[in-house]
């Protein structure tokens, strides 16, 4: 038998959870799917009523039409709850959370089941999440309610009691890795290194896959890594403009510089190839390992830490990216 939600990588308990419940076809009328951002929680939830909805056997089979609708976002029985208009409204109204209620009383008009998302449910104001409330302790047979949380620490504790939770975890660097080569074809050492820089976020990954500016920050960051090693202090400024963009970005380049001197210490250590997260980069990194001072490299990492600190708390990008690219000039080339 196909694995059921093989879309969404790792999180190996909660599909337990979820696909003996479709076995059974006998859902909790609420569910929480709670944890960090980019774990796949929004994605798994729609896999999961796309399966409660699917008539097949073996659901959801992704060829029926209830499995159409829902991959078009047209599926009568499936609603995403959002903001009024979600370009503007930071929350979730009490109004919005009252349509829903009058909505999930009807009964289903296309099969036995109604199936509500409410995305980051940490949005709803209290108002909301108070109306919601009384939904959640007498719902209507027909109805699944699934609601997704990095913050569920802002819900109001009888909102958590009533749903049953399914945590999702940081995925482990190898499966990422093996779970890229065959989603996206993708050689080892490409996945590998993309596994690496996912830091068990597998989202992280695919955004930098199919971005088009990703590829290009990957560029850029490999010309800044030699721009570097050659020494070009005022150059290396320049090119590293591209780091001040916006924090969001500069945080991501910071840690690709961490994976980077990893690997260059793990150069200079005489370590194995298969104990690089670059692998791809081998001839690279050796050629900028021979210009580099290796035992600048333990300060060249706290530089960065240091770096990614200041930003996280109260750091001015332009000043932060300036001096970590001047400082990690100074602490790794010889004779500066
Ligand atoms: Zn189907």
């Amino acid at each position: 038998m196909k694995p059921v939600f093989e879309k969404i990588v790792g999180q190996e308990s909660v599909k337990k959870l979820l696909a003996h419940a479709l076995q059974q076809r006998a859902y909790s009328h609420a569910y929480l799917f709670e944890g960090p951002t980019g774990l796949g929680k929004e994605a798994l939830a729609r896999e999961f009523a796309a399966a409660i909805l699917c008539p097949s056997e073996n659901p959801p089979c992704h060829t029926c039409h209830s499995c159409h609708q829902v991959a078009a976002g047209t599926h009568p029985e499936l609603r995403i709850i959002q903001p009024e208009d979600p370009e503007k409204d930071t929350s979730v109204s009490v109004e919005v959370i009252r349509t829903m209620i009058k909505d999930i009383y009807l009964k289903p008009y296309q099969g036995d089941w109604k199936v509500y998302i409410i995305p980051r449910a940490e949005i709803l104001t209290f108002q909301a999440q108070n109306a919601l409330l009384k939904t959640l302790e007498e719902p209507p047979d027909h109805a699944v309610i699934m609601l997704t949380s990095s913050q569920p620490e802002k819900l109001l504790p009888t909102v958590l009691s009533r749903c049953q939770k399914a945590n999702f975890r940081p995925v482990k660097r190898e499966r990422i890795e093996k779970w890229l080569q065959e989603m996206y074809n993708l050689p080892q050492k490409q996945a590998y290194a993309l596994a690496a820089y996912a830091n068990g976020t597998p989202d992280r990954a695919v955004k930098m896959l199919e971005s088009e500016s990703h590829r290009q920050q990957i560029q850029l960051f490999l010309t800044l890594t030699d721009t570097l090693s050659e020494g070009r202090l005022s150059p290396l400024l320049e090119a590293g403009e591209f780091l001040q963009q916006d924090k969001q970005k500069t945080l991501e380049v910071l840690s690709m510089w961490q994976a980077w001197i990893r690997d260059l210490q793990v150069i200079s250590l005489g370590g194995e190839e298969s104990l690089l997260i670059h692998q791809d980069q081998l001839e690279r990194l050796t050629q900028q390992s021979a210009r580099l001072t290796t035992r600048g490299y333990p300060q060249a990492q706290a530089i960065l830490e240091e770096a990614r600190e200041d930003l996280i708390n109260y750091g001015n990008l332009a000043f932060v990216s300036e001096m970590v690219l001047v400082n990690l000039h100074k602490c790794l080339m010889p004779g500066t």
